[in-house]
């Protein structure tokens, strides 16, 4: 924020304009609170050049337009306001998906942004009194839909450099109306990811520069009204249909979400203070050896319990009694599958383990637990065509990974019908 504020500052001074560009939609509740700061701030009473992205694909743009209009309403300013589809539908997609998450934060179908586009358009100019709508587009359609909407507002296109020339060109020379052109400024290396979002978008079969040099696709289909495209099935999986029919994803927790973040918090609560006791788990008695103090690696404060180790008369106890499963596939089937629900269920007593004793962010928390789940789910459905087990499987696990890899290792094993002994990491 002091970052961003004295940008515009100096863009003031400058009496220049200053965009805040808009990026992947998990940073978008974030970009807003910064915004909202900086444009309470008084510097920069007066000053008309503060400018946000809105990005059409997304489906809460219409929402952010309103919480741009009213920060402006707040604090009395004029802010500009750059509507976009948005550059980044690929990873949008494809995080959502291996997030496990529910939905998508932006729309499945190139119509539904083209419309959203139009729509968004119309209520920029419908706030003309706070809002100054500045619409970046290549696509000829959407040009002619804004003038159409536009009457005798003011506003202005934007295009990239390089890009649309001929026709903002015909558009400005026809209309008289205004085009502010965007160009990278840099050093060789600094424009690379801009130029490399140009290649993917330009690249992209349903773009309308794409579209418009491939001469065996007809004009009338190049610029097809979008509301006609409307509909159907995009096709596209959410995030727990992705390994359907096979299998579940691991459910996702999408930790930008406040709402989300509150429920884990919630789930983790009766964990804060717990003092797990940990000891061998044999099919025999255990003797081990005394109890060891286990502390938390990033607050040395915090006991997170006591451990016994095991000792040579427990591994010879658990050697002893170690044979081979002697379930059914289906039966090894069932049980990993409902240890892959109970974790997940557990997942507050979990998170709070793994953030305590070995010093997770939550990120990595949930990254875990969700690899555990899934190596579970995955070897749950590898009946088909097991040999004979092998015997008996010794699983130690490395300290990085304590749930993930352990778990994964162990159902491997026993969904082939062998036995297994577990060490856990230190
Ligand atoms: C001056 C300027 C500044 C820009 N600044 C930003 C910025 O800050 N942040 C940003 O993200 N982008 C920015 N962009 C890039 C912009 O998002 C793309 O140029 C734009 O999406 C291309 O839209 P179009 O109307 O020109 O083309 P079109 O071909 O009509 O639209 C292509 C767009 O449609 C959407 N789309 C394509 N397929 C699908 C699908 N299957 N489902 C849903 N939607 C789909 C995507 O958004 C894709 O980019 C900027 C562009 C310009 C010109």
């Amino acid at each position: 924020m002091p970052r961003l504020r004295s940008l515009a500052v100096l863009a003031k001074s400058a009496n220049m304009g200053l965009n805040v560009d808009a990026e992947e939609a998990d940073r978008l509740s974030l970009s807003l609170e910064v915004i909202s700061r900086v444009l309470a701030e008084p510097a920069l009473a007066g000053w008309d050049g503060f400018g946000v992205v809105v990005q059409a694909y997304g489906s809460r743009a219409g929402a952010v337009i309103d919480a741009i209009y009213d920060m402006a309403e707040a604090h009395d300013r004029r802010v500009m306001v750059r509507l976009v589809k948005g550059a980044y539908w690929d990873s949008e997609i494809k995080r959502a998906q291996v997030e496990g998450l529910d939905g998508f934060p932006v729309f499945t179908s190139k119509a539904a942004s083209d419309v959203s586009y139009l729509a968004n358009a119309r209520k920029l100019l419908g706030r003309t009194d706070r809002i100054y709508p500045q619409f970046a587009t290549h696509n000829a359609h959407t040009i002619a839909a804004i003038l159409h909407m536009a009457d005798d507002r003011t506003f202005e296109f934007q295009r990239l450099h390089g890009m649309g020339e001929t026709l903002h060109g015909l558009v400005k020379d026809a209309h008289g109306s205004r085009c502010r052109i965007y160009a990278p400024v840099g050093a060789h290396r600094d424009p690379l990811a801009y130029l490399v979002r140009r290649l993917l978008e330009n690249g992209a079969n349903s773009s309308f520069v794409s579209l418009i040099v491939d001469d065996q696709i007809l004009a009338e289909e190049v610029a097809r009204d979008p509301f006609e495209a409307l509909g159907g099935d995009s096709g596209i999986r959410r995030g727990p249909d992705l390994f359907a029919p096979e299998r579940a994803n691991a459910k996702g927790f999408d930790l930008t979400h406040t709402p989300t973040l509150r429920q884990i918090e919630q789930a983790r609560e009766p964990f804060a203070a717990h003092a797990w006791q940990a000891e061998p788990l044999l099919a025999g008695a255990v003797t081990g050896g005394d109890p060891v103090l286990v502390r938390n690696p990033a607050r040395h404060v915090d006991v997170v319990g006591m451990v016994r180790y095991a000792d040579q008369a427990d591994v010879q106890t658990a050697l002893d009694a170690a044979r081979v499963w002697g379930a059914s596939a289906q039966e090894r089937t069932a049980i990993l599958n409902r240890a892959a629900d109970l974790y997940e269920e557990a997942y507050g007593e979990i998170f709070a383990l793994l953030c305590r004793e070995a010093g997770k962010s939550m990120p990595d928390a949930t990254a875990e637990l969700r690899e555990a789940v899934d190596f579970l789910r995955y070897y749950a459905t590898r009946s088909a065509g097991l040999a004979e087990p092998v015997g008996v499987f010794a699983c130690i696990s490395p300290w990085n990974f304590p749930l993930a890899i352990l778990s994964g290792q162990i159902a491997a094993a026993l969904m082939a019908g062998n036995g297994v002994l577990a060490k856990p990491a230190e």
